[in-house]
């Protein structure tokens, strides 16, 4: 029995299983500090309960993407090193400065952020971070050069300490590709170019779990990990199982209604499917609303020991399972489990039938699914 049986739909959220995998992942980098992403509600986790977790498994820093993000670990109580590393100009600096958070610095934000320094009289914590081939935030390494000898300026005046320098990777879970080399290599060219303006931060930070589990190379002084956390593999051909990690959510529900259809019955929206025979469907009273992506065909979730597949489309409310045997025990009431605990099924099964990656299915689901921590 756990809290959440009287709940029709409910994400179970296990924070030692959160522990034991930074855990696990610290013994795969350590001498090397974790950082752990938190970013986008602990990827639908909860941040509280993840950044908690996270720290009680020996995380070093947090790590998110919104200073909003940050702000709300803050009010919570989280107490670790925090860094936040995507900002708007209408991103609050000072704010960042006052509640404790470490800056990411892509190019544009540095004169903003002096500014505030000098404002305060006080030295402001920045990581900067360079583009070393994703091809997303981060300076160019055409503008690299420029960007540290004005940090190296601002560093003299008292007005930022730099504390690390970062990049993040293209393709790690895709460990035979090249453009991990690349990357790295970018990188080092990049702290050394650093080093000879003068900036030399403690923390060298690149991994993200598939480079934290796979390139011992790319440790370099912290790891920056999400997703193996949570308990989720990163990589297509490999089982959280295998890498020593145990998902962390678990989704469940219960079946809404038990029927038989005749033969030829269209099933949900636009009647992309039809029954080929007399049939027994199971309705399970999650959709879209609830973060179950509509894209979804053939998606498993077990019941009583059984994995079922969906059928038709997933709607905001609902979809529907075929139950196989018209002479099916399945009842009203039957615990539904989409994935996670025992069931056998991952969010990477939904991710496949989705067409997306385990990243999305728990990061998704919505705010109409309450979370329960065991
Ligand atoms: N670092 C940055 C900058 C990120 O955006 C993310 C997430 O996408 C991570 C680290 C963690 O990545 P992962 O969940 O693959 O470990």
């Amino acid at each position: 029995m756990t809290s959440a049986d009287h709940l029709e739909r409910v994400a179970l959220i296990d924070p030692a299983a959160i522990r034991r995998n930074v855990e696990t992942i610290a013994g795969y980098v350590r001498p090397a500090k974790v950082m752990v992403a938190v970013k986008a509600d602990g990827y639908g986790h909860g941040a509280v309960t993840a950044a908690r977790a996270a720290v009680q498994g020996g995380a070093d820093w947090i790590g998110v993407a919104h200073l909003a993000e940050a702000f709300a670990l803050r009010d919570a109580g989280i107490e670790a090193p925090l860094l936040a590393w995507l900002h708007t100009p209408a991103s609050d600096f000072a704010e960042a400065v006052r509640r404790g958070v470490d800056i990411g610095i892509s190019g544009w934000e540095l004169e903003p952020v002096a500014e505030v320094a000098e404002r305060m009289q006080t030295p402001v914590h920045v990581h900067f971070k360079i583009d070393t081939g994703l091809g997303r935030n981060g300076c160019t390494a055409a503008e690299w050069p420029g960007l540290m000898a004005r940090a190296a300026q601002l560093q003299e005046r008292g007005l930022i300490s730099v504390v690390g320098i970062f990049t993040h990777f293209a393709v790690a879970d895709e460990p035979d590709r090249r453009e991990t080399d690349e990357q790295l290599e970018v990188f080092r060219w990049a702290l050394q170019a650093a080093e000879e303006a003068g900036v030399r931060p403690a923390l060298r930070h690149a991994a993200n779990t598939p480079a934290a589990l796979s390139r011992p190379d790319a440790h370099f002084d912290m790891v920056r990990v999400g997703v193996g956390v949570y308990g989720q593999s990163p990589f297509a051909d490999r089982t959280p199982a295998e890498l020593g990690l145990q998902p962390a959510m678990e989704l469940r529900t219960r079946v809404a209604g038990v029927k038989t259809v005749p033969a030829g019955q269209g099933i949900s929206y636009g009647l992309t499917h039809r029954v080929d025979r007399p049939t027994a469907l199971g309705l399970i009273p999650m959709g879209y609303g609830d973060g179950v992506p509509r894209i979804a065909v053939d998606a498993p979730v077990r019941i009583g020991g059984r994995v079922y597949r969906s059928v038709g489309r997933v709607a905001m409310d609902q979809f529907v399972v075929d139950l196989e045997d018209p002479e099916t025990a399945v009842q009203p009431g039957d615990e539904v489990v989409l994935f996670g605990g025992d069931s056998g099924l991952s969010a990477a099964d939904w991710g496949a039938a989705a067409q997306t990656i385990n990243y999305e299915i728990i990061t998704r689901i919505g705010a109409r699914v309450p979370r329960v921590v065991l």
